[in-house]
């Protein structure tokens, strides 16, 4: 090692799943089958490049204003940033500063250990009972804070509201993020909740249901005093965190509520359908409220089985390693796409 290697922070980077850039069928990251809601296409055919030459409003006042409007909340009460990624990492500098652990389960968003490394929080994982699911009262106890998605990923469970309130009133001494990136095809949010409780934090994204991945926008949703918490943090690292075009396609697409609530009962009618086609196939799986289904197969390797979809031009995501060494996670795609993995799957459970 070099001498001034020694003053480098190092860090395990968080391992994104592929984006390959030949076409494949592509059920590895969760993005959503369809496209944007049509408002978006107009507004960037619409845009005046001339406002390239300016900065963004580095307040995203109109994407606030729009996502305040549509979750009826005070614009002081939203927070944006580059997808739900960047939120949650300004989340973790702003909210996790004590000297006590962070408290998240050990089967979740891998993300979650690394920034907690990066920033050197101190963290524990709790880990999931038997049947993969969170375990409430291993949130009881005394702590630096709590994250924890709901549903989970990649397991797809979702907790139902009053445990994820019995979490939040039992930590009301700390900072509760509950990162909903698949709520819009779960059940209740714990946006109700942000009135009752002042400290929890609820993130959510346009990545998933909102079928934006590619625009990087996500949000937090909280109490005004973390929010401006949050903004503090923002203003010292990078004012200008989204671009002018993020902001204005991210405020059409919260104006369709209809196209958004259309797309959402599309893939949760493919998935329980899926759920069905994985089950004649031999698959068990946990009963995901998420657009993904993480399964596993009692005859076949997941290694395996992931390198000849990979090799048959269909992607899906495995990680290895621990308890879920054994899993698939399956991003529920078009009925067509997922009817191509049945046929794939067929066929090579018939060889
Ligand atoms: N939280 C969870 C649980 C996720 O699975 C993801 C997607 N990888 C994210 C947050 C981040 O999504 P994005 O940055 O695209 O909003």
């Amino acid at each position: 090692m070099k001498t001034f290697e020694k003053n480098i922070r190092k860090v395990e980077p968080y391992v994104p799943g592929e984006q390959p850039q030949r076409k494949v069928i592509k059920l590895n990251t969760n993005e959503n089958p369809y496209p944007p809601a049509p408002g978006v296409e107009r507004a960037l055919k619409s845009m005046d490049t001339d406002r390239m030459r300016l900065y963004p409003d580095p307040t995203a006042g109109e994407l606030v204003k729009a996502l305040a409007d549509y979750y009826h909340v005070g614009e002081n009460q939203v927070f944006v940033g580059v997808g739900s990624d960047d939120v949650l990492s300004m989340c973790f500098l702003t909210f996790f500063n004590s000297e006590k652990p962070v408290l998240f389960p050990d089967v979740t968003y891998s993300f979650y250990k690394i920034w907690a490394e990066l920033y050197r929080i101190p963290y524990e994982l709790c880990p999931l009972d038997e049947d993969f699911r969170i375990v409430k009262e291993d949130y009881f106890r005394d702590n630096g804070g709590i994250i924890f998605p709901n549903p989970n990923a990649p397991t797809g469970l979702y907790m139902e509201l009053g445990d994820v309130e019995d979490i939040i009133s039992h930590n009301q001494d700390v900072i509760v993020i509950v990162d909903e990136a698949y709520i819009d095809f779960a059940g209740k949010s714990a946006l109700e909740l942000i009135e009752k409780y002042e400290n929890v934090i609820v993130v959510q994204t346009f990545s998933k249901a909102r079928a934006m991945a590619g625009m990087r926008i996500g949000y937090a949703v909280g109490n005004p005093l973390l929010i401006k918490y949050l903004n503090d943090a923002k203003y010292s690292f990078n004012s200008y965190t989204m671009n002018q075009t993020a902001l204005v396609c991210g405020a059409e697409a919260v104006k369709d509520k209809e196209y958004f609530e259309e797309g959402i009962r599309k893939i949760i009618k493919t998935r329980e359908w899926a759920k069905e086609e994985l089950l004649k196939l031999g698959f068990s799986f946990l009963d995901s409220k998420a657009n993904f289904i993480f399964a596993t197969h009692p005859d076949y390797d997941a290694k395996e089985l992931f390198e000849a979809l990979k090799d048959n031009g269909i992607y899906v995501r495995y990680w290895g390693g621990g308890r879920i060494s054994q899993y698939l996670r399956i991003t529920v795609g078009t009925k067509e796409e997922m009817d191509a993995l049945f046929g794939f799957l067929r066929s090579y459970m018939m060889q």
